[in-house]
């Protein structure tokens, strides 16, 4: 690195960093609030989930300065990356970030405007928009200089990824995973393996070093440990009243999709764990009346956590499980530091959305009763066919074979033109007169 690119770069993120750690030392002295009757405070980790997200987008913001950057999808090993130093970047969160900050119509048009349809995934056209336009609300995105995509959650990704890779004449690396019906069989299980294997000298030669056995079964070390946490967190939603809801998880996701392998990501899920266990200790419910508790299936609505939530807990309803947030943690048991290749590549072949649909739905079964739940809320996600697929069965089922009732939910996770505020009222209003008192 140059010393004129050297000093940029310690200047800003340095200047960044201390600006950010002072917003959450303000914001950690004052009491959390929430304008709400209904809700219990916001979580007290919650300004350093911020403080987070925003020190990993500034240093995105001069990471070419003096790091090899990767675009990667959400369920791709990065553990192979971070033992190589790279900084990684992940464009569905970016558009997750997008939805949340309410930009992605405009963003998404920019894409639009030049040909791709409003049937693509609300992801990939955030992403294709940003990547066109400039446009972010983190400031500015870091150039990739390898592209990680891997088919375990949908196909999309692998057109997606071409379209980057050809934008920016950065290499795509594809990890490609066959559709899991039951469990992997030996030859799948080898066949991952191998291409992660073929991964390493490409990605050494990108990253200028060779990849260190001990740090990569550090950062597996580090992945797991996180996931196991996020895992516990999510678990603590069995206790009643229900000491965090699906949407608290959504809102403190962040970390556990872009910063697995980093050790202050572990450190921040054990405070959050420790939090969470004094409001069970307190008896503090996330909704202050409890009355039914609820499961969510598929991506959040995230242009409309807020309005939902405070829906629910008006109504004394607490989303308490989720098949989402539980895929970030479910595969933990699988990562074996001692063997992060073989490990990591069954775990990364056994997601959710790489499996059969009969999968989910005796996980959502499992969930029922686990979590002493009154009902189902589907999202029927219309970015996302391969989460949707299968749910009017899985609605029938749950209704038929769980004796609850369930929710088809029109919706886009992204997109708020695919959602329509009174007729989403409406069927929420009606479902919640099914639940009884
Ligand atoms: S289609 Fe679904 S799995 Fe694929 S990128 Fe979009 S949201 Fe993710």
């Amino acid at each position: 690195m140059s010393v004129a690119n050297s000093f940029r770069y310690y200047t800003g993120t340095n200047l960044g960093r201390a600006a950010l750690r002072l917003n959450r030392w303000r914001a950690e002295r004052t009491t959390p609030r929430r304008k709400s009757d209904y809700l219990a405070p916001p979580l007290k980790i919650s300004p350093r989930t911020k403080e987070l997200i925003a020190r990993h987008y500034l240093e995105g913001r001069y990471a070419n300065l003096h790091r090899k950057v990767a675009w990667v999808t959400s369920g791709a090993p990065v553990e192979l990356l971070k033992a190589l130093d790279f900084y990684v970047l992940y464009p569905e969160n970016h558009a997750a970030l997008c939805g949340t900050a309410r930009v992605v119509e405009d963003i998404a048009g920019e894409a639009e405007r030049v040909g791709y349809s409003q049937d693509i995934c609300s992801y990939a056209r955030t992403d294709i928009g940003a990547m066109l336009s400039g446009k972010t609300p983190v400031g500015r995105l870091p150039k990739p200089d390898l592209l990680l995509a891997c088919t375990n959650i949908c196909q999309t990704v692998l057109n997606w990824y071409r379209v980057l890779a050809q934008h920016f004449n950065a290499p795509l690396v594809v990890i490609d995973t066959p559709f899991i019906y039951t469990e992997a069989t030996d030859h799948a299980l080898a066949y991952v393996v191998r291409q992660m294997e073929e991964m390493v000298p490409v990605v050494e030669r990108i990253a200028g070093k060779k990849l260190d056995a001990r740090k990569l079964q550090e950062t597996t070390r580090l992945s797991k440990l996180a996931s196991e946490l996020w895992l516990e967190i999510m678990a603590r939603g069995k206790h009643r009243p229900a000491p965090l809801s699906v949407f608290d998880q959504f809102i403190q996701m962040a970390p556990i999709v872009e910063m697995r392998g980093d050790a202050f990501t572990v450190d921040f899920y054990a405070a959050m764990l420790r939090e969470v266990d004094t409001r069970i200790a307190n008896g503090i419910g996330v909704v202050k009346n409890e009355r039914k508790r609820l499961l969510w299936d598929n991506l959040p609505i995230w242009y409309r956590l807020r309005y939902l939530g405070e829906f629910f807990a008006a109504r004394g309803i607490s989303i308490v499980a989720s098949t989402y947030t539980n895929a970030w943690g479910e595969l933990a048991p699988l990562i074996d530091p001692a063997r992060p290749m073989e490990s990591g590549a069954r775990a990364y072949l056994h997601p959710i959305l790489n499996r059969g649909t009969g999968y989910k739905l005796a996980m959502m079964k499992r969930m029922v009763v686990d979590y002493q739940l009154d009902g189902a809320i589907l999202h029927s996600d219309r970015s996302c066919k391969p989460y949707s697929i299968g749910q009017i069965d899985q609605r029938d089922r749950l209704q038929r074979e769980q004796n609850i009732p369930a929710l088809l939910l029109e919706a886009d996770h992204g997109d708020p033109r695919a959602f329509s505020e009174e007729q989403v009222a409406n069927r929420l209003e009606t479902f919640v007169e099914m639940l009884g008192d």
